[in-house]
């Protein structure tokens, strides 16, 4: 029976093990909680369709990834989960200006083309806008699409998780490190022997070493066979196998690994000698309590011009944000005056109605990202049992159940849903 692991719990690794957890493999999903989870803080904001990014590789995982939601969570219902965050309430794209608003509309009745789960679009007049969302400010016109949603990701999450365990998947909480084999792929032979110093006839995976094999160097140490760690030219080879993963210092052995560790997984490929070029963006989230508001869980997300956006939940309750913040510490998940200032100033400006609010929890993520800002998925090169996905961005939550399922076809040997070249992982990994 295959053995996968999965480091990282966050609604990409969920969805990579519960999607596992549908085949006869044995499963473990591990988790560190760091503070700054993404998918505890994120908004959940389901409507790809208007954005703006001319990008037909990011939109073609977007637009999956909102199409994959009513099958996913129909499936996760019928297996027992009736808490999976979300809910179909379709939303407000606002503008002021007229020409703007036909824009939006135009490029939305275009995407319906292949995209039939936008739904209805509808231009909406400022009165009609405000029925809708009653604590909104004057002025404001807006395209509706029904088929947008919201989520909660830690809802989501937890079903997914929860559903997984039901079916034998094993979840442990603490820090992986990944346990590998150099070289393992190499024929290279040392015998035991010290490699000469200028040793020429190093071959790695049945190649002789290209032109710089003049500068292997062995340390003076006898290599053990089939062991390859020269450096050529300065730079390490790393070429071998990951074998499982060492959690709270115990050993678990597997024959993949997956990596969905989201903002911190360039510190997980660090002794592969790979640089995993994975930025990330901080985000502070407002969560208030209105006085309650009949039927407030029913209404549409709003997503005004700028970029920040209004959610409401059942009973009043309500979101706002987020802040984006670069060049700031991955251990920074303090709640600032600064970002509560912009996130106030920006929510009030477009719903004065909220002043009412109480103040109830701030939430911070970090948003990962990719060279690109396109996400990559695929086997990490030179490393055998070694699978990865990442940069999901600030549509994480659009993507993640869709990109998880591609993962646990790649684990399993499968064909994906679709072509992954465009997000090779290559893309985004450099030798450090
Ligand atoms: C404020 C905010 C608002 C957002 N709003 C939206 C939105 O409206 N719509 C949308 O689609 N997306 C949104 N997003 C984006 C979305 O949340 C992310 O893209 C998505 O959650 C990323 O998921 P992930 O699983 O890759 O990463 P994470 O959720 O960060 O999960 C990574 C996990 O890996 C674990 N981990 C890391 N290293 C290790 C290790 N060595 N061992 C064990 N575990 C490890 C971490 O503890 C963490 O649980 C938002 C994000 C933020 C911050």
């Amino acid at each position: 029976m295959k053995k996968i692991i999965v480091v990282g719990s966050g609604v990409l690794g969920a969805s990579a093990a519960y999607h596992l957890s549908q085949s006869d493999a044995q499963v473990m999903l591990v988790d560190g909680r760091h503070p700054g989870r993404a998918t505890d803080a994120a908004a959940g904001i389901i409507c790809p369709w208007l954005s703006q990014r001319r990008n037909q590789s990011w939109y073609r995982l977007a637009k999956g990834g909102a199409r994959y939601y009513a099958e996913l969570t129909e499936k996760l219902r019928s297996e027992g989960e009736s808490d999976t965050g979300y809910a179909r309430v379709g939303a407000l794209s606002l503008h002021t200006d007229p020409k703007k608003i036909e824009q939006m509309r135009e490029r939305a009745e275009k995407r319906r083309e292949d995209a039939p789960e936008i739904g209805e679009i509808e231009v909406l007049d400022e009165a009609q806008v405000r029925e809708l969302f009653p604590l909104l400010n004057d002025g404001y016109m807006a395209v509706r699409v029904s088929g947008a949603a919201r989520v909660d990701g830690r809802a989501l999450r937890d079903a997914m998780i929860s559903a997984a365990q039901r079916n034998g998947v094993s979840v442990i909480e603490g820090e992986a490190a990944l346990s590998v084999v150099k070289g393992r792929t190499t024929d290279m032979s040392a015998k035991g022997e010290p490699l000469p110093e200028h040793a020429a006839d190093v071959t790695v995976k049945g190649e002789p070493l290209p032109e710089h094999a003049a500068d292997v160097v062995s340390k003076g140490e006898p290599l053990p066979e089939h062991t390859v760690d020269v450096t050529a030219k300065g730079e390490s080879i790393t070429e071998g196998r990951v074998t499982g993963v060492t959690v709270n210092g115990e050993y678990f052995p597997a024959d993949e690994v997956v990596i969905c560790a989201g903002a911190w997984a360039n510190e997980l490929l660090r002794p592969l000698g790979l640089h995993f070029r994975v930025t990330f963006q901080k985000g502070q989230i407002l969560h208030l309590q209105m006085p309650e508001q009949p039927g407030s869980g029913e209404w549409p997300v709003v997503i005004p011009p700028n970029d920040q956006y209004l959610l409401a939940f059942d009973h009043g309750k309500m979101v706002a944000g987020a802040t984006h913040e670069n060049d700031v510490q991955l251990t920074d998940v303090r709640v600032t005056a600064g970002g509560m200032h912009e996130v106030l100033d920006k929510g009030l400006a477009l719903a004065p109605g909220l002043a009412d609010g109480e103040l109830q929890e701030v939430r911070v993520g970090f948003r990962p990202f990719t060279p690109g800002f396109l996400p990559v998925i695929g086997r990490v090169p030179g490393w055998e049992g070694l699978i990865t996905a990442n940069g999901l961005g600030a549509s994480g939550l659009t993507m993640g159940p869709f990109l998880g399922r591609q993962l646990s076809q790649l684990a399993l040997g499968l064909e994906p849903d679709l072509p992954l070249d465009d997000y090779a992982v290559e893309k985004a990994l450099e030798p450090r």
